[in-house]
C-alpha cells in the first residue's frame, strides 16, 4: 500500500509540469495552418487535359464522380484524310459529401487533368453545396502548389523537352517572318527612294535612273 496523498501529489506534479509547458495550440481562423504541400484538401480538374475517358469515374469506390459529355466529329486534318470523333465534355463534378479523400481517381487519370489541392475552407451548410461543378473544380486548380522541383541530375522529363521543341520551332518561325519583313520594308524604301530621284540623277553610290524608256546613264 502507498503513502496515503502520493496519488494527489503525483496528479499536482503531473499539472503543475504540464501548466508551465508552452501551448502548441495553432489559433485558427486567425493564424492559417502551415500544411504539406500534398495535403489532400479538395480536387482540382485541369479541364483542358480531361479526354472524358471515365476511368476516374470506374474507379470512385464512392461513385461520386459525375461524368457527361457528347460526341463530336472532327474534320480531316489533311485533304483526302478520315473524319474523327471526339468526346466534348458537358458536366464534370465529384461530390465532396460522399468523397473518402482516396486519391485514387488523381492516382488513374492516365492524362494529368485532377490535382489536389490544399484547400480545405470549403465547408456548407447545406450538404447539395458540396458538390461542386466543373467551374468550381477548376478554380481550385489555381490554388494547387507547383510539383516540386526535379533533381539537378534528373533527366528531363519529355513533355518539358517536347514543349522547348515546339517553343524553339515557334521563335525560329517568328524570326524569320521578322527578318522577311524588315527585307520588304528595305525593298520598299529603296523603291520609294529610286521613284523621288529624278532620271538622270546618281545616287550616293553613283547609279544614275534610268528613264521610261530605259535610257539614262547607268554607274
Ligand atoms: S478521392 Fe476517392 S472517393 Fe474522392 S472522388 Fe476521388 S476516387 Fe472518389
Ligand atoms: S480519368 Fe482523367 S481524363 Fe479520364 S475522365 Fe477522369 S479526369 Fe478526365
Amino acid at each position: 500500500m502507498g503513502i496515503p496523498g502520493s496519488g494527489l501529489a503525483k496528479g499536482l506534479a503531473v499539472t503543475l509540469r504540464t501548466m508551465t509547458r508552452k501551448s502548441h495550440t495553432a489559433q485558427y481562423p486567425d493564424a492559417q495552418p502551415e500544411l504539406p504541400p500534398r495535403t489532400r484538401g479538395v480536387i482540382g480538374l485541369f479541364e483542358e487535359n480531361c479526354t472524358v475517358c471515365m476511368l476516374c469515374a470506374r474507379e470512385c469506390p464512392d461513385w461520386c464522380i459525375y461524368i457527361d459529355s457528347h460526341k463530336e466529329t472532327v474534320p480531316p486534318a489533311a485533304p483526302g484524310g478520315r473524319e474523327r470523333s471526339r468526346n466534348v465534355l458537358d458536366r464534370f463534378a465529384i461530390d465532396f459529401a460522399l468523397c473518402m479523400y482516396c486519391g485514387i481517381c488523381i492516382e488513374v487519370c492516365p492524362f494529368d487533368a485532377l490535382f489536389w489541392s490544399p484547400e480545405f475552407e470549403y465547408a456548407e451548410e447545406d450538404i447539395r453545396d458540396l458538390t461542386h461543378e466543373r467551374d468550381k473544380l477548376r478554380e481550385w486548380m489555381w490554388t494547387v502548389p507547383a510539383p516540386p522541383a526535379l533533381d539537378p541530375r534528373a533527366e528531363e522529363p519529355k513533355e518539358l523537352a517536347a514543349a522547348r521543341k515546339t517553343a524553339d520551332k515557334l521563335a525560329a518561325a517568328e524570326a524569320a517572318e521578322a527578318a522577311e519583313a524588315a527585307e520588304a520594308a528595305q525593298a520598299a524604301e529603296a523603291a520609294q527612294a529610286h521613284a523621288e530621284r529624278g532620271p538622270g540623277e546618281t545616287d550616293a553610290n553613283g547609279n544614275a535612273n534610268r528613264n521610261e524608256n530605259g535610257n539614262g546613264a547607268a554607274s
